[in-house]
C-alpha cells in the first residue's frame, strides 16, 4: 500500500437547519464579519437570517454581495481592500462555490497584502504563498456541488486574460463549515444537476487520480455512490430533503477527496470554457466528462470495474472488463435520468478556439494533467475537445 497523510483540518456542523450555529461559530473567530453572500440568499431571506444569528451573538457584520459565478480576481482585491479597511477579522461565506472562494481570497489578501491572483498556482507567475495571518474562514454551501466548504482550494477568474486559476493553500481550509441542506432546497432542477454532477466528477477524478491514496478512494466511492442513488431524487424533487441531505454530504466528501487527491482531466479541459466563456462551471464538467472517461478506462480497469460497483451494486457477477465498460453506461444514464445534455459549443466554443484553449489548460492546469490516469499529449487533448464541442 502507498504512504499516505490525512490532514483535513476543517470543523464540519452538518444537518437540516444548522445555518442557525452561524453566530455560535463565527464569535470563536472574531468580532467583527466580512460576509459574503451570493445575492439571491437577499432574495429569500436568508442572508437577513444570517445576519440575525451573528447579530444575536454581538458580532458587528458587512454585507458583501457582489457576488458573480466564477468569481473576479479584481473585485475580490476591490472587496478585500474594503474588509481590511473596515478592520474585520473573521470571513463568512455564504452560497455556491463563488461566494465561498471569494471569502477564502478576500482572506488571504486581507492578511498578506498583494492581489489576490498572485497566489494562484499558474506555471507563468511565481506563486505568493498565504501565511498564518489569513484571516479565519467560516463557509456555509448553498448549493451541493463544489464541495469547497471542504477543500484548500479557491478559483478564481482573471478578466483581463479571461482565465481561472486556484490558489491551492492549507491555509484556505475553512476552520468550520456548516453544511446544512434546507439551503439546497431553492436550487432549481437544472443547477442541482449541474452542481450535482461537478460533486460527482470530483469524487470520480480524485479516484482515477495517479495521487489517490486509500483514504481518499474509501471517501470517493461513498460519495459516487450516494450522488448515484440520490441525485436524480434531487433533481425530481427539490423539496426531498432526504435527497438533498445525501447529495450534500456527497459533495463535501468529494470536496475531501480532492483535497488529498486532486483533480484530473475534466477539470483541467472545463475550467478554462468557464474562464474564457463565463459557462457555468458544472455545466464544462458534464460537457466533457463522459468522452474522457471512454477515451481513460482502459488505463485502469480495475479501479473503473471499483466504480461501476459503486455506483450499481447488480454489476457484480460481471467481468472486470465488463464492470469497467459498465462504469460510462451508468454515467449516461445519470445523465440522462437528470437531463443533463450540455456540449461546449452551447458554451460559444468554436473549433478555431481550441488550440488558444489547450495552451491555457497547458499553464493553468498542468498539475490536472500530470495527475490524470492516461498520459495524454497536447494533440489529444485538443482531439478531446473537438470531440466535446
Ligand atoms: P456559483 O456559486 O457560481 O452559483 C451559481 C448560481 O447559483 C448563482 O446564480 C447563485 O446565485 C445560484 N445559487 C447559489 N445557491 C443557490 C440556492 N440555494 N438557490 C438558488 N440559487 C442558488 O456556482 P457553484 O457551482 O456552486 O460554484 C462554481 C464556482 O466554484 C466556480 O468558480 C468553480 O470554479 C468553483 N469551484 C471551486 C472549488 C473549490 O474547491 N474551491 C471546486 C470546484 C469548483
Amino acid at each position: 500500500m502507498k504512504k499516505f497523510q490525512v490532514r483535513f483540518p476543517v470543523e464540519v456542523i452538518f444537518g437540516n437547519g444548522e445555518v442557525r450555529q452561524i453566530g455560535k461559530v463565527t464569535k470563536r473567530f472574531g468580532k467583527k464579519v466580512f460576509l459574503t453572500v451570493t445575492p439571491f440568499m437577499n432574495e429569500i431571506g436568508t442572508t437577513k437570517r444570517v445576519k440575525n444569528y451573528l447579530d444575536g451573538e454581538g458580532l458587528e457584520t458587512l454585507i458583501y454581495d457582489e457576488i458573480q459565478s466564477n468569481p473576479s480576481c479584481d473585485k475580490i482585491d476591490e472587496a478585500a481592500y474594503f474588509a481590511k479597511k473596515e478592520r474585520c477579522d473573521v470571513v463568512v461565506g455564504i452560497g455556491g462555490g463563488s461566494a465561498i472562494d471569494t471569502a477564502k481570497a478576500v482572506a488571504v489578501v486581507v492578511g498578506n497584502g498583494r492581489s489576490s491572483w498572485d497566489y494562484t498556482q499558474r506555471t507563468d507567475h511565481e506563486v505568493a504563498q498565504p501565511t498564518q495571518a489569513t484571516l479565519p474562514i467560516i463557509a456555509v454551501p448553498t448549493t451541493a456541488g463544489t464541495g469547497s466548504e471542504a477543500t484548500l482550494y479557491a478559483v478564481l477568474t482573471n478578466p483581463k486574460i479571461k482565465e481561472k486559476s486556484t490558489i491551492i493553500s492549507s491555509r484556505v481550509f475553512p476552520k468550520t463549515s456548516i453544511i446544512d441542506p434546507g439551503l439546497t432546497i431553492s436550487v432549481p432542477p437544472a443547477l442541482t444537476a449541474l452542481t450535482g454532477f461537478d460533486a460527482l466528477s470530483h469524487a470520480l477524478e480524485s479516484y482515477i487520480n495517479v495521487n489517490s491514496n486509500a483514504y481518499s478512494e474509501l471517501i470517493a466511492l461513498e460519495s459516487m455512490r450516494l450522488l448515484f442513488h440520490n441525485l436524480p431524487s434531487a433533481v425530481a424533487d427539490g423539496q426531498n430533503i432526504e435527497a438533498r441531505s445525501k447529495v450534500a454530504w456527497a459533495a463535501t466528501l468529494a470536496g475531501m477527496a480532492i483535497s488529498h487527491a486532486g483533480t484530473v482531466l475534466p477539470h483541467a479541459m472545463g475550467q478554462p470554457i468557464s474562464g474564457l466563456y463565463n459557462a457555468p462551471h458544472g455545466g464544462t464538467i458534464a460537457a466533457c466528462l463522459v468522452k474522457i472517461m471512454e477515451y481513460s478506462f482502459t488505463s485502469n480497469i480495475e479501479k473503473f470495474a471499483y466504480i461501476a460497483e459503486a455506483m450499481d451494486e447488480d454489476v457484480k457477477s460481471l467481468s472486470i472488463h465488463q464492470k469497467a465498460e459498465k462504469s460510462i453506461e451508468l454515467l449516461k444514464q445519470l445523465s440522462e435520468e437528470i437531463n443533463l445534455s450540455v456540449s461546449f459549443g452551447n458554451y460559444g466554443v468554436q473549433r478555431e478556439d481550441i488550440p488558444k484553449i489547450v495552451d491555457i489548460v497547458l499553464k493553468g492546469f498542468k498539475q490536472d494533467v500530470d495527475a490524470h490516469p492516461k498520459k495524454i499529449n497536447k494533440e489529444e487533448i485538443e482531439n478531446l475537445y473537438y470531440e466535446c464541442i
